[in-house]
């Protein structure tokens, strides 16, 4: 089934305000097997939203409209549904009655003359109750596409929706579904699909989708089957396993956490504690690590030594080293890393150091350069990597390669 979604409202498009209703619904959909094919955003204008109404008509079988049900000259929802689909408005007294009770409800004894214009019910829907607001929903049968005309403001929207779901939209639904997320690092987004694009590209069901954060890259495998959930994930697992098999350097975990929980999952089942010496990170790891529950079990704390000064007192790295080499260097993030066990007495000990920018960058060493160690009693080992110049993903990819350092580290104990 081809599903459309389309968000009303001209504070979509600006920078407020950000469309949930669409995740939402993509989410109970999934499901049922039903995905959301395309998802559009439109402004309150009669001209446009007609036209987007009447093409995603033509090509959809499930059409869900959110927003611009309201009393106002701009909310234009009825009267664009009723162009595209060539069907007259018609006035509900009904209607009018229910608004009035939602105002009485509220202590308003006197209906605004405007909210008369939300009793216009496109010709052959059925009206759909608000008990929140005062903009019914809309649902029309048709027999080309099942269309769904609901309010925009999230509150009153879920339970609207929730309710002609069960009734009538997860009866549509011939598809059982199962899904599968893998999570990998140490890999970036262009060499993980230059790696298995050959190997998706065969599989038309299940669908593949990248998802791509600097130093963690996660694969979506969503499998369909109109016979059986089993087939459904039958045919995701084939996929998933040949994936695997072509990431296995890379692979990090296929169960649903994030990767700071299964580093803290696999400390605390070792006993391995942690502490963290960050400089340009200025505390993102630690804070990262401390988002899990129980991570007081194996971290220890850590220093935000973001000056040569304190680099040198708390940490100990030594001025000649600063001087030689540089605060950004390979040589200072072994000491910092050293000098960090050495003082929380923990079993490894990790650092960061680099040139989170816009400024900074030197001959040699550019804008998002970053080294990270780790120290343990018995070995040293450090990565550097060059990320693009913004200061949150030089932050974000420097705090995941640390965690894959760590990561690789217990991989070889
Ligand atoms: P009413 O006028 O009865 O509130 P409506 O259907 O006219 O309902 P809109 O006026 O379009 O709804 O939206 C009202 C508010 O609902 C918006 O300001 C926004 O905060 C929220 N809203 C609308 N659409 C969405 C959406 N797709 N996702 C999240 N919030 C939304």
């Amino acid at each position: 089934m081809r599903a459309i979604f389309i968000a009303v409202g001209s504070e979509l498009l600006d920078r407020d305000r950000i469309d949930t209703n669409s995740l939402y619904v993509a989410k109970k959909l999934r499901e049922k097997g039903i995905l959301i094919d395309m998802k559009i955003s439109v402004c309150d204008n009669l001209e446009n939203l007609s036209w987007i109404v009447k093409n995603a008509y033509k090509r959809a079988q499930l059409l869900i409209i959110t927003g611009g049900l309201g009393p106002t000259e701009d909310d234009l929802t009825r009267e664009s549904v009723a162009n595209a689909l060539k069907k007259d408005l018609l006035f509900k007294e009904s209607i009018v009655d229910e608004i009035r009770e939602t105002f009485l409800k509220r202590g308003i004894r006197r209906m605004p003359e405007i909210n008369k214009r939300q009793a216009f019910v496109i010709e052959g829907a059925e009206v759909l109750t608000n008990n929140i607001g005062t903009a019914p929903g809309l649902y029309i049968d048709d027999e080309i596409c099942k269309v769904l005309l609901l309010p925009g403001p999230p509150i009153e929207m879920i339970p609207m929706f929730d309710k002609v779901f069960e009734e009538k939209i997860a009866p549509l639904s011939n598809f059982f579904i199962y899904t599968k997320s893998l999570k990998f690092s140490g890999i970036t987004e262009s060499e993980t699909d230059s790696k298995i694009a050959e190997i998706y590209a065969k599989y038309k069901n299940p669908r593949t989708t990248i998802l791509a954060a600097p130093g963690l890259i996660e694969v979506h495998l969503i499998g369909r089957s109109k016979k059986s959930i089993d087939e459904a994930q039958t045919l995701t697992d084939e996929l998933a396993e040949k994936i695997k098999e072509r990431m296995k350097d890379y692979i990090l975990t296929e169960k649903d956490i994030s990767f700071e929980e299964l580093i803290v999952n696999e400390l605390r089942s070792r006993q391995i504690t942690l502490s963290v010496a960050e400089s340009c990170t200025g505390g993102a790891f630690g804070n990262r690590i401390t988002n899990i529950p129980g991570s007081s079990e194996i971290f220890l704390g850590g220093i935000i030594a973001y000056s040569n000064e304190l680099k040198a007192k708390m940490l100990e790295v030594k001025e000649e080293t600063l001087k030689k080499y540089g605060a950004v260097s390979k040589e200072t993030a072994k000491e910092m890393a050293q000098g960090i066990r050495k003082k929380s007495g923990s079993d490894i000990g990790i650092s960061i150091t680099g040139i989170a920018g816009p400024g900074g960058a030197t001959k040699g060493k550019p804008v998002g350069l970053v080294f990270m160690h780790l120290n343990s009693e018995k070995e040293d080992r450090g990565i550097y990597k060059i990320f693009p110049n913004n200061r949150n993903i030089v932050k974000t990819g420097a705090v995941n390669y640390s965690l894959n350092l760590i990561k690789k580290y217990l991989d070889d104990k």
